[in-house]
């Protein structure tokens, strides 16, 4: 029986899923790139695109190691290096366009720091960033969340999962329903939309997999219309 988002149940999940796995502490930077405290993260929001995490922050380190570290090495570097230091991602050549696409956008338009255009509202943000090359919802709220700090909550391929299995009420399939669920019913708290979301996916990744989830080793079994359904447990 589909259940109603409450703030209560979205706690619930939210705090089992953290006392079993730990905080993820997501998104991780692990290089400084001076004032642009938001290159790592866009990069990698673009860079992980249909695929898994561990390339993107391959193709991520080699551009590191390759010296083309920052908005202003991506607009001015030859395109031929950027495919080469992001190769380990996929779709590479796609990929250097949209890397390319966003780096010009920050360089002309805000004076190369990032935090000039974070400083816009959510609202002018989010257009501003669905309106460069590359950019969807998805990444978009990756940027404004993990990169921005400002409340837009993500969704993805495994948070529908995990919404779907364990029967939240949700009025369509659009990405706005599902970010519905989060924004109406949780306060806009930066820190608890990003661990959420990262548990979300940590959880859809090793335990409520695509084909035959462990339901048997679930923290949210009780809670799940699916596992339910499987009569597992
Ligand atoms: S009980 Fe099974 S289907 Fe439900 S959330 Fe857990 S792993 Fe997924």
């Amino acid at each position: 029986m589909p259940k109603n988002p409450t703030a209560k149940l979205l706690t619930e999940i939210y705090e089992r899923l953290v006392k079993q796995n730990g905080l993820r502490n997501w998104w991780p930077v692990k290089h400084n790139a001076g004032a642009n405290a938001g290159f790592e993260i866009t990069a990698g929001a673009i860079l992980v695109q249909n695929t898994s995490w561990r390339n993107a922050s391959r193709a991520l380190e080699n551009l590191n190691s390759a010296g083309i570290w920052g908005y202003r090495a991506i607009h001015e570097c030859a395109v031929d290096d950027l495919v080469e230091a992001i190769r380990s991602s996929g779709y590479y050549n796609t990929k250097s366009k949209k890397l390319k696409a966003f780096a010009q956008v920050v360089v002309e338009d805000f004076n190369g720091n990032d935090s000039e255009l974070f400083a816009l509202s959510i609202p002018e943000l989010r257009e501003r960033l669905l309106g460069i090359y590359g950019i969807g919802e998805e990444t978009s709220d990756d940027i404004i969340l993990y990169a921005a700090k400002k409340p837009s909550f993500v969704v993805d391929a495994y948070t529908r999962r995990v919404v779907d299995r364990i029967g939240i009420k949700i009025d369509g399939n659009r990405y706005s329903d599902y970010q519905e669920i989060f924004e109406a019913n949780l306060k806009p708290d930066v820190e608890l939309w990003g661990e959420l979301h990262a548990q979300l996916d940590g959880h859809a990744a090793r335990v409520c997999t695509k084909r035959d989830p462990r339901c048997g080793e679930c923290v949210l079994v009780d809670l799940c219309d699916t596992r339910a359904s499987r009569h597992l447990g």
